[in-house]
């Protein structure tokens, strides 16, 4: 089972999350547990206060040390997890961090909130975590979009094995273009090789599809992955 624990001022900003579709699956199914921790609970004080003011003057405040490490320690008391503090300046997140992530047993997730966290948190940090260049008002979406990503990688939770291995990503590759029934709206036609049974052609059109969209959306990526001379082919038309 993999385990995450995330340590927040808003614990019950994952509730929705644990409830809905596969990621519920997986929690009831024992794949995943996830534990939102209430830094107000390891607070030192009757007030349960976790922020403070900024050493130095400046806006806003900063969430304190203590709740952070008191939390942490209680957590890693028999085996240290892999900790992340989600952070508008870390490691961009990204399919392959997604990958690597989805290796470990355990996870801390730390979210900031107001200006952030008292840097010496980050001695128990191994790595920050950025969702994309801008910023948010907390860190919980951050780790929300981080273990949707993680735990549909973990084995059993997706049902089809095949659609993991076909999402945009998995290859270094964009994903091709899907359609359903009806046949023909409002005039658009579903292209005919998908409707004709022969799975050789639309396993070609499909990987066709895939290089073009990628060469027309994140032609950037096409630097990074390994293509077939089969696929070098088709990117030279
Ligand atoms: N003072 C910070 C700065 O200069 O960038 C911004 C703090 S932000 C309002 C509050 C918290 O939201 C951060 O501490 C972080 O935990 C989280 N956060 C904001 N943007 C994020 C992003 N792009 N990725 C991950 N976490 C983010």
């Amino acid at each position: 089972m993999k385990k995450f624990h995330i340590l927040t001022i808003f614990p019950e900003f994952f509730e929705g999350f644990k409830n809905t579709g596969i990621v519920s699956k997986a929690v009831k199914s024992g794949l995943v547990d996830i534990n939102a921790v209430n830094l107000r609970d390891y607070a030192t004080d009757k007030h349960r206060t976790v922020d403070d003011v900024v050493y130095g003057g400046g806006p806003g405040m900063l969430l304190k040390p203590e709740p952070i490490f008191r939390a942490y320690e209680t957590i890693s008391k028999e085996k240290k997890p892999y900790v992340l503090i989600t952070e508008p300046w870390g490691r961009k997140f990204d399919q392959e961090f997604a990958y690597e992530l989805s290796k470990k047993d355990e996870i801390i997730i730390i979210c900031g909130r107001y200006e952030g966290v008292d840097e010496r948190v980050k001695s128990i940090v191994d790595e920050e975590v950025s969702i994309g260049d801008f910023v948010l008002s907390g860190g919980e979406p951050a780790a929300l979009v981080i273990m949707d990503a993680v735990i549909r990688l973990i084995p059993g939770v997706v049902g089809d094995k095949d659609s993991l291995r076909v999402d945009s990503f998995s290859d270094g590759l964009l994903g091709y273009p899907n359609y359903t029934r009806p046949p023909v709206y409002r005039g658009m036609e579903v292209p005919k090789v998908l409707r004709s049974g022969n799975h050789k052609l639309i396993g070609i059109w499909r990987r066709w599809k895939q290089i073009e969209n990628t060469y027309k959306k994140r032609p950037d990526l096409l630097d990074k992955v390994n293509l077939s001379e089969k696929d070098k082919i088709i990117l030279q038309n």
